[in-house]
């Protein structure tokens, strides 16, 4: 049985002091209940270790949304892996469309950054879809495949991993993928896994949805067989909505 997680991406949203007080007010509308699922919050870099510390020892993971490739050096502007670490991430985000989109990320860089966060022993949630106009020409699964196997090239075990598929045109559009159109990528993903890896591990590996996901649609997304959990954007920018998506996940 594989454990449903939920991340909130938060993106480049959020001061310092209003990211520690929506980590505040996810907090306070868990409250005292168990969850089945893991929970995690991504912040901007800037907010982490305060973040870090709101969320203390409660079940909520602290998640970053990019990492770089190498240990240090002459990157200006880039976060190593040791550095997240050293703030208390648990999680890295790579490989999400809005790095593939604007800032040149290939999937030969998301195996870099990947391979490199797994040897430092940080968990990846490794980010894949489709635009709508590879949807639209059919090649939906090609993509997603080429994705997964470029982007886990070399990888040898895959303990440290999470995917997360998004389609692109979902991401922000308010259009949601149907349950139905979101299992079918979903099993494909874990075909390709099984191709890979075998099928114990594809039977292991946690596969999440994200793309417009909300209170409405939440349930019914992750009651697909295939469909471990979410990676939230905008509806994790409001404390109750996130904890609602997350009490979706059990
Ligand atoms: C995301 O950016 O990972 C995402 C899924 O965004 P949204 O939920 O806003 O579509």
């Amino acid at each position: 049985m594989r454990k449903k997680i939920v991340v909130g991406n938060w993106k480049m949203n959020k001061t310092v002091a209003e990211a520690s007080e929506l980590a505040s007010a996810i907090l306070g509308h868990l409250g005292n209940g168990t969850f089945l699922c893991e929970i995690g919050i991504a912040p901007a870099f800037p907010a982490l270790t305060e973040v870090g510390k709101v969320i203390g020892s409660s079940d909520i993971r602290l998640a970053a949304q990019n990492c770089h490739y190498e240990d240090d050096g002459a990157y200006t502007g880039e976060v190593s892996v040791r550095m997240l670490e050293s703030l208390g991430c648990a999680y890295v985000i790579i490989g999400h469309s809005e790095r593939r989109q604007y800032f040149g990320e290939t999937n030969q860089t998301v195996n870099l950054r990947v391979r490199k966060a797994l040897a430092e022993g940080m968990q990846v949630i490794m980010c894949v879809g489709e635009t709508l106009e590879e949807r639209e020409g059919g090649i939906t699964d090609k993509i997603v495949t080429e994705q997964v196997r470029e982007g886990l090239k070399d990888v040898g075990d895959l303990g440290g991993i999470v995917l997360a598929y998004e389609p692109v045109w979902a991401i922000g559009t308010g259009k949601t993928a149907t349950p139905e159109q979101a299992e079918e990528v979903h099993a494909s993903i874990r075909a390709t896994i099984s191709d890979m890896f075998g099928e114990q591990a594809a039977g292991n590996l946690r596969i999440q949805y994200g793309g417009s996901v909300k209170p409405s649609n939440a349930v019914e997304l992750f009651a697909m067989p295939n469909i471990d959990g979410g990676l939230i954007g905008g509806a994790s920018l409001k404390a109750e909505d996130f904890v609602a998506i997350v009490k979706a996940a059990g």
